[in-house]
């Protein structure tokens, strides 16, 4: 017997990591696709993967591997992924029209204690919920891949979701040993992309102005900046590296200030520039290399997690 029902919809990339997440914290999870040949797909990825964490030490939670299985299971009906179900998490691909369509079909058969949770990197829930009845029922949660090894997870609240859906979204996400943050307002980006383009902001502006290579651009993050921040954010990284952070300001301000005076506008990330960083990048790595980097990267995340003390 599980805590109650969590739904996942679109038993894709996403879909499966959310399905291992939520099982792995006692949840029953119930997989839903339109293509019903997926959730069988998906269903025995995710067998394979939960028995291979398991044998390798870092399967999440307290359950077996067979324990945890025996609370997924694959539906074919909408119907039976909406009904009295706690949280609906929506993993369909990133096109606005299908998911407001779905959206749409969810509306009319959905009660009023369900919460409707969003993957999207980059729709507002305004824009999401704006046209359904049951508006103030939807929320994002946005996570970050690999999210079994990457625990953030942005809640991210339109002006009409309601107090107990953010709440409580929170709440679970926690008791699946997530990393939630809550945004108090809409954002386009939420945080993280947010962060993400100000350094890619930068980092194109120091090849453009031929100050650094592609190569030691992204060294600067990998072996210096990036080592703390796996640990601490920049904030607390500023507040250890004087005698707190109100020191920190009174000893750096006018210098940071300078230095970011000379900061230029946004980049279009377009131009002949495209070209001179993603060659750098494929002498680097080849493009038939990325599969193989991938999982290189994913090794590495798990080693990292550990260290971490997720697990
Ligand atoms: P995916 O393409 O791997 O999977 C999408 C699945 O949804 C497919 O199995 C597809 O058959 C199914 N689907 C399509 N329409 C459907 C419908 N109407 N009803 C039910 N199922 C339907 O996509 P993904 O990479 O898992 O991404 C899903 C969501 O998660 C997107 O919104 C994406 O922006 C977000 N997200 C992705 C990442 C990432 O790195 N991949 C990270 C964070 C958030």
């Amino acid at each position: 017997a599980g805590k109650g029902k969590i739904g996942i919809i679109g038993s894709g990339l996403i879909g499966q990591s959310w399905a291992m997440l939520f099982a792995s914290a006692r949840y029953n999870v119930i997989i839903y696709d339109i293509n019903s040949e997926l959730v069988n797909t998906a269903y025995e990825k995710i067998k394979s993967e939960l028995k291979t964490m398991e044998k390798n030490g870092i399967l999440r939670g307290n359950l077996t591997a067979d324990q945890q299985i025996e609370l997924i299971k694959g539906v074919t009906k909408l119907e039976e992924v909406v009904e009295d179900t706690i949280l609906i998490q929506e993993c369909i691909p990133e096109i606005l029209s299908l998911k407001q369509q779905l959206y749409d079909q969810i509306d009319k058969i959905i009660g009023s204690q369900t919460i409707i949770s969003s993957s999207t990197s980059t729709f507002l829930p305004s824009v999401l919920s704006e046209k359904m009845e049951h508006r103030n029922q939807l929320i994002v949660s946005h996570p970050v891949n690999p999210p079994y090894f990457v625990p953030l997870v942005e809640i991210v609240p339109s002006e009409w979701t309601e107090e107990w859906v953010i709440k409580k979204t929170r709440t679970i996400m926690e008791d699946i040993k997530q990393s939630p943050v809550t945004l108090a307002k809409e954002v386009p980006g939420f945080a993280l992309n947010r962060i993400q383009y100000a350094i890619l902001n930068e980092c194109w502006h120091l090849v453009n102005d031929g100050v650094l290579n592609v190569k030691d651009v992204d060294t600067v993050m990998s072996e210096g900046l990036g080592m703390r921040y796996a640990f601490l954010g920049p904030l607390e990284t500023a507040h250890l590296n004087a005698e707190g952070f109100v020191n920190y300001t009174e000893r750096y301000s006018n210098s940071m200030y300078g230095v970011c005076q000379q900061f230029k506008p946004s980049p279009k990330f377009e131009g002949p520039l495209v070209k001179v960083i993603g060659d750098q990048l494929n002498s680097n790595t080849p493009l038939e290399d990325l599969p193989k980097r991938r999982l290189w990267r994913d090794q590495s995340l798990i080693k990292l997690s550990q260290l971490k003390k997720y697990n």
